[in-house]
């Protein structure tokens, strides 16, 4: 838990969010900006900054968040999807605690 982090503040629910899933180790909530009909982000409760910081202690963690991905895709009706994960501020990272956004149903708005 980093006090500073929007992300954390969202597990810890100072921050309200439009949560569509949730386990021991993972959250998936709706984007506030959506880029997408349906986009939404899958974000580890261990605060890890970015992919840059992930190491063998955190592959099971990676392999189960990218599992996630179709199950909630499929469960938000897409039948596909596209996955994203910004990196350092240079990769238009603007949350440095990791997470997979996964977009889908088109642009947003059309
Ligand atoms: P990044 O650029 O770091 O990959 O993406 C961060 C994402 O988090 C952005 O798409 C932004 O809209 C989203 N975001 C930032 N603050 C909040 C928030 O308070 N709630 C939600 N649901 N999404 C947020
Ligand atoms: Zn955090």
């Amino acid at each position: 838990m980093d006090e500073d982090c929007i992300f954390c503040k969202i597990f810890a629910g100072s921050i309200p969010s439009k949560k569509i899933y949730e386990d021991e180790d993972v959250i998936a909530f709706f984007d506030i900006k959506p880029m997408a009909k349906v986009h939404f982000l899958i974000v580890p409760k261990l605060h890890v900054p970015s992919l840059k910081e992930c190491d063998a202690s955190h592959q099971a963690l990676l392999g189960k968040m990218l599992l996630l991905v179709p199950k909630l895709a499929e469960a938000q009706g897409l039948a596909g999807f596209k996955t994203l994960i910004n990196t350092g501020r240079e990769g238009g990272q603007e949350v440095f605690h990791l997470h997979i956004h996964v977009f889908g149903g088109g642009p947003a708005g059309s």
